[in-house]
């Protein structure tokens, strides 16, 4: 029998309990130790439903990155995790995966408190990145080396070995499951890792470290550095100790990486980056209400905060002025709404600076002449005591790609309506973009999806659905989308090195 789903009220009486004065960690995780910023700094971390505060978080800087550093750096030259067998560090990671299981609803509330997306949202979240974290360490003792098909009087092995210092800089869109999605592959490769969690949502990952330490990590192989990107981020970046920065978030971030990695050390840099992702709908689709659901879906599932947000719908003109009528049809269903509401579809924008570039981006829209079809607005009354941050959903049709709100990635929920009037249009227009993340396509011509999937610029093509994912199917973009892959076996490949020994007989 499944468990009775929680009702608003259990959400809220669950969120008193969260508070700094009943326990909750807002401490740097450093060294086994939950301790204060080195210089007592601390930042304020906002509830966006509600714009109360919900705790002042340790705000780490350099001093505490060069601590955490040679901490990580101690324990993976002590071995005790990056020189234990797969199986042994199977076990320890599928410890955690439990742990989190049965902590999961105050870990998906923590993320809906800190950035407020639904709850039930995050609850879905939390069921990715424990999948993430039990698929990771279910692989890592299944995996062999190589022997090279070299002369018999050598043996060449292919052997792969952990990079030594991970730092993960990850966003606040999806706080825990992009964290999963970063530490459970370094880990169950043998790396020590660093987590920064964004400024915006430090708090589950602080509640995660204390799952960690009560899973067994040893000492030193796993921290926590809350805090700014340009403070304690940057001090991890430009690190001399640091071997590889596995970061998601902004590709002007990203590129502020690599110029780093080039001032210090050469670390490698595996980037997950932003997206302004193309949803091409084809006149021969047989249920267009179905796609129409899908394509308003692709761009206001968490308020538009995704990178692989279907922020450009591409419709054959034939059918576009019914099609649009019926995305705008979907749209009226997927108001925001309280997030601790298990019936919202759309929660609050996660702080006033991004609710102030989604309504620019929309001002600029109707400036550059696009046609404001639905939404537009700042809203007030939907969050518990009218003071929380949301937009509605906000369709334009008429776009081009001269205008910003066709370029440009907005990261929230606004959609951008083009015309096509032809397959050849059609591509043109997807792969007009300085970005290659996601691209989805609906059609029921199978010469059609062949012919056009692969022409996409693109690290993921979804044909006839949106965002269909498996831990078992890796996740990435090209171009200034990024360069590397999530989940899978494929991302075991970003947190590990290839070593060649060559072996000669001696007799
Ligand atoms: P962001 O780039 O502003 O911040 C991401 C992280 O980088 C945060 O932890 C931040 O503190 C840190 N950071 C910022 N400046 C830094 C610096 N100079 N040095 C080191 N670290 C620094 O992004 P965001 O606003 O947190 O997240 C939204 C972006 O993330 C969007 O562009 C979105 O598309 C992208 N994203 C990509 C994926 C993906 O898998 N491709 C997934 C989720 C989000």
């Amino acid at each position: 029998m499944s468990p009775t789903p929680m009702t608003r009220d259990d959400w809220q009486a669950l969120a008193e309990h969260l508070t700094a004065e009943k326990g909750l960690e807002t401490r740097a995780y450093i060294d086994d130790a939950f301790v204060d910023a080195a210089d007592g700094a601390t930042l304020t971390t906002i509830n966006p439903a509600t714009g109360e505060t919900l705790a002042e978080v340790a705000s780490c800087d350099a001093a505490d990155a060069e601590a955490a550093v040679s901490v990580a750096r101690r324990a993976f030259e002590g071995g005790a995790w990056s020189r234990r067998a797969p199986g042994e560090r199977k076990a320890v990671l599928l410890r955690l995966a439990e742990l989190m299981e049965a902590n999961k609803h105050e870990l998906a509330l923590l993320d809906t408190l800190d950035m407020g997306k639904p709850v039930n949202s995050s609850l879905g979240d939390m069921a990715g990145a424990i999948g993430c974290i039990r698929h990771h360490a279910e692989s890592i003792d299944k995996l062999y080396g190589e022997v090279a098909p070299t002369g018999e009087e050598s043996l060449g092995l292919v052997l792969r070995e952990p990079l030594g210092v991970v730092a993960s800089i990850v966003p606040w869109n999806f706080p825990l499951m992009m964290t999963a999605w970063k530490i459970a592959p370094a880990l169950a490769a043998g790396n020590s890792v660093i987590l920064k969690p964004s400024e915006k949502s430090p708090l589950s990952a602080l509640r995660l470290a204390q799952l960690v330490r009560e899973a067994g990590l040893p000492r030193g192989v796993f921290q926590v550095l809350p805090g700014f990107g340009h403070t304690v981020g940057k001090a991890l970046a430009l690190s001399m100790d640091v071997d590889c920065l596995a970061f998601t978030g902004s590709t002007g971030v990203g590129k502020q990486l690599m110029q780093y990695a080039g001032q210090s050390n050469l670390k490698k840099v595996f980037l997950e980056c932003g997206g302004k992702s193309p949803n091409l709908v084809f006149a021969d689709c047989k249920d267009l209400d179905r796609v129409a659901e899908h394509a308003a879906g692709a761009i206001f599932h968490n308020q538009g905060e995704v990178c692989i947000a279907g922020s450009r719908l591409l419709v054959e003109n034939s059918i576009r002025e019914a099609f649009v009528d019926k995305v705008l049809a979907a749209a009226e269903r997927m108001q925001p709404g309280d997030p601790l509401d298990p019936e919202s579809f759309m929660g609050a924008i996660v702080d006033d600076t991004q609710h102030a570039r989604i309504l620019e981006y929309i001002r600029r829209g109707v400036a550059e002449g696009a046609t404001l079809r639905t939404g537009g607005q700042a809203l007030g009354g939907e969050g518990p005591n009218g003071k929380g941050l949301f937009i509605g959903p906000t369709v334009f049709d008429g776009v081009t790609d001269a205008m910003a709100i066709g370029r440009e990635e907005i990261f929230g929920p606004v959609l951008s309506v083009f015309g096509f009037d032809s397959e050849d249009e059609a591509v043109r227009l997807a792969n007009d973009s300085d970005y290659g993340l996601a691209a989805g396509l609906w059609s029921q011509d199978i010469d059609r999806i062949m012919r056009v999937t692969r022409r996409l610029r693109s690290g993921q093509v979804f044909v006839n659905n949106w965002a269909d994912m498996d831990q078992t199917v890796p996740f990435g973009g090209v171009k200034q989308s990024g360069n590397g892959r999530d989940k899978s076996h494929h991302s075991l490949e970003e947190y590990s090195d290839l070593k060649s020994v060559w072996m000669t007989l001696t007799a």
